[in-house]
């Protein structure tokens, strides 16, 4: 069994306040999971947060803020990052400037970016290489829009955004993938457990044709699209499903807590 990921992508929100009180809700989630461990030896809740990476995405102007407060059992990721070494790229930041503030994640291909700010495969896969080669953890984010599900082809779509990151990459070490269906984020329509899985074995399955038995069974795929505390515990029973990628209801520091404890 993989080790759970849970990411919390904060987008575009946010301000020094508000962000101060989330940090302090999720430092007091962690610090009673602590507690409970004195108490009663081993409860679940210790075990969930022990056994998974739990990290948090904020903008890239809180960072700092939010690596100076919060635990760090939490770890901190960028929701995006340059294509190569910094330099006369205005309004960009490069890879090495997140890893001086104490990033250790990036975000790429989510789509958002894809979708809205116009970024293709090849760019994205690019991106990754290099924050990989750097040193930094990749969340590699595909998925398909509502006409793509309707007009079946789902799968292509997928497997057509996980060849780009695996024609860039040249190690899968680091990588999480992060199955994101365009019509289930911020939307309230969640996919399906059963939706999510098939999705999720066949990128498995991807991998393991595509690149290695191993690769794909250490793999993390997780899922993103409208998680919240009440859908998560039975996503997180699917079989192929290693964690969640969170937007909305990560900037709710008790519900992103539920969340962070549904690994079964
Ligand atoms: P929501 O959880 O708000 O649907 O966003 C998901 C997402 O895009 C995470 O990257």
């Amino acid at each position: 069994n993989n080790k759970f990921f849970v990411g919390g992508n904060w987008k575009c929100n946010g301000t020094k306040d508000s962000i101060s009180k989330l940090v302090s809700d999720l430092n007091s989630a962690m610090l009673e999971a602590d507690v409970a461990k004195v108490d009663t030896g081993f409860p679940q809740k210790v075990v969930s947060l022990i056994s998974q990476n739990v990290v948090v995405a904020p903008p890239f102007v809180y960072i700092d803020q939010v690596k100076n407060s919060l635990t760090d059992r939490i770890e901190i990721s960028a929701q995006n990052s340059w294509v190569g070494k910094g330099g006369a790229f205005t309004g960009e930041i490069s890879v090495e400037q997140l890893k001086d503030t104490g990033c250790k994640w990036v975000i790429l291909g989510h789509s958002e970016r894809r979708h809205v700010i116009g970024e293709d495969d090849q760019f994205i896969g690019k991106k990754a290489a290099y924050a990989l080669s750097e040193g930094l953890g990749v969340i590699a984010c595909i998925g398909e829009k509502l006409e793509e599900r309707e007009a079946g082809k789902t799968f292509d779509v997928c497997f057509q955004q996980l060849k780009a990151f695996a024609d860039a990459v040249p190690s899968w070490d680091n990588v999480v993938v992060a199955y994101e269906p365009v019509w289930a984020i911020g939307t309230g329509k969640v996919a399906t457990p059963v939706q999510a899985q098939e999705v999720h074995a066949a990128c498995r399955d991807w991998l393991k044709n595509n690149i290695s038995a191993e690769v794909a069974s250490k793999t993390r795929i997780i899922y993103g699209g409208s998680v919240n505390g009440g859908n998560c515990a039975e996503l997180a029973k699917q079989e192929d499903i290693d964690g969640f990628l969170v937007g909305g209801a990560s900037l709710k520091g008790p519900e992103f807590a539920t969340i962070i404890n549904s690994v079964t």
